[in-house]
């Protein structure tokens, strides 16, 4: 199941700095709206093996003045509505101000967990001043900086033993989740799907917080969509939807197998949609793109041809992904795309015979081997699939880390030529033989 974070508190108080090094990089998105950049605000992250979601929700509204509390207060309610617990920073250097009482405040009505960070302990001297947020009244409070890194690992120990990412699968069945933007048809292909109420076969008991689980059987295939429920959600401010849709998005493709990401055929392939591809990527799902209302574009022969490798050419060099120009409206090739979200699922599961993988790929090896390391020679002596939901491999060589990005490219597409993972991202593991 999937388990968010959401970090609240007024600006300033560093919040991003503490965010940037959970995530372990800095990365601003570009708003394709505004045409201005923006502060990434959410993204995945791991510590100790557990995996989560963080939101920062200061990156959610522009810095002005006058609207502070107003805006604060609507984060923190997002935050805990959205998040499973919650970091609430405050700045060990200004002390305790009233948004912050303010913050407060709102966070005590809610009965999620929360973790107190007083940040910029940077010395002892901040420790001892810092001693005043236990005036707050929070039970567990963490002293940290996040610029030096002191105490975050504590802090972040803390947060993380509440996660149990110990998913007891709840089924064999394939799970789908359906991504996109707003507007691009997500409900609508839903409602397809479950068109006919008999396509409902069960909630499965258990899983009262959402993401909601349900069997569907359409076509003859059983499989589960994840979150539908909050996919329909609609919100009454714009950004909140988009807010929503991005945390929806997030949790539900935590959740599943393989992910079917909308796009609009009128709009194309956006920087949006590469932040959720990007994610899928890093989660190590499978992918099925579907190009909505296909029925909208004026088209002749060339037209999905062309429209199709101008797709592709963005994914790169993730580019081994089916993609389906659909119509959900007149209900076009609706049944190729639950299809093709089952061949992915059955690629992304496969075991290759060992013999067959080493085979065939030290043959690739030695046709083209590893440029070698200063006068050494590289040499690959076997590959192993590592037991994994998704396709890992482990190469074994006198050279672990000398093996360089342009001939992984290779064992990768070799391994894409040889058996099928199309939609499928592929875990390359350089180790000692
Ligand atoms: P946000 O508005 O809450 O996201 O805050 P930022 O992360 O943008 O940080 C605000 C300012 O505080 C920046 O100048 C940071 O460099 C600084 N800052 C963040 N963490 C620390 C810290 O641990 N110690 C000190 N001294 N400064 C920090
Ligand atoms: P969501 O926000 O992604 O869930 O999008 P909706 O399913 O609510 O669809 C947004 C709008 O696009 C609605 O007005 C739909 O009727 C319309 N729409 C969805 N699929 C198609 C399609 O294949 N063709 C056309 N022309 N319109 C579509």
């Amino acid at each position: 199941m999937s388990y968010t974070i959401a970090i609240v508190g007024r600006p300033n108080v560093g919040k991003s700095t503490f965010f940037n090094r959970l995530v372990g990089y800095k990365k601003a998105i570009v708003d394709d709206i505004s045409g201005v950049t923006r502060d990434r605000i959410y993204d995945v992250a791991e510590w100790n093996g557990k995996h989560f979601t963080v939101i920062d929700t200061g990156g959610l509204v522009f810095k002005s003045q006058d609207v502070f509390e107003i805006e604060i207060k609507r984060q923190v309610q997002l935050a805990i509505e959205e998040a499973n617990s919650i970091v609430f920073m405050t700045d060990a250097a200004t002390g305790i101000t009233d948004l912050d009482e303010n913050v407060t405040e709102l966070l005590r009505k809610s009965n999620k967990k929360i973790f107190l960070a007083v940040n910029k302990v940077d010395n002892p001297q901040r420790y001892l001043q810092a001693q005043e947020m236990w005036g707050l009244g929070f039970e567990d409070v963490f002293f940290i900086s996040s610029i030096s890194g002191s105490g975050t690992g504590e802090l972040l120990d803390a947060v993380t033993a509440l996660i149990d990412n110990n998913t007891e699968e709840i089924s064999d069945l394939p799970k789908f989740a359906v991504i996109g933007q707003p507007n691009v048809g997500k409900s609508s292909f839903l409602n397809v799907l479950l068109e006919e109420e008999r396509n409902l076969v069960t909630d499965i008991a258990g899983t009262t917080r959402d993401p909601v689980h349900s069997v569907y059987k359409k076509f003859g295939k059983e499989f589960i969509l994840v979150d539908t429920a909050g996919i329909r959600k609609k919100a009454k401010v714009q950004e909140d939807l988009e807010f929503y849709s991005v945390i929806r998005a997030i949790k539900a493709i935590e959740d599943c197998d393989v992910c079917f990401l909308i796009i609009d055929a009128t709009q194309g392939l956006e920087s949006q949609d590469m932040e959720l591809v990007s994610l899928v990527v890093k989660r190590n799902k499978g992918l099925v793109i579907l190009v909505n209302k296909w029925d909208l574009v004026e088209k002749d022969t060339k037209t999905a041809g062309e429209f199709e490798s101008k797709i592709r050419s963005k994914l790169a060099p993730f580019d081994d992904v089916p993609i389906l120009f659909v119509s959900v409206k007149e209900k076009q090739r609706i049944f190729q795309a639950v299809e093709m979200g089952l061949q992915v699922y059955s690629n992304r599961k496969q075991e290759i015979k060992t013999s067959d993988l080493n085979e065939k790929m030290l043959e690739a090896i030695s046709k083209i081997p590893p440029p070698s390391y200063r006068n050494h020679l590289i040499k690959i002596k076997y590959i192993v699939q590592i037991k994994k939901p998704y396709p890992v491999f482990a190469f074994y060589t006198n050279y672990p880390d000398q093996i360089k990005g342009n001939y992984k490219n290779y064992l990768e597409n070799q391994l894409r030529s040889l058996y099928n993972f199309k939609g499928c991202p592929i875990r390359l593991l350089f180790k000692d033989k």
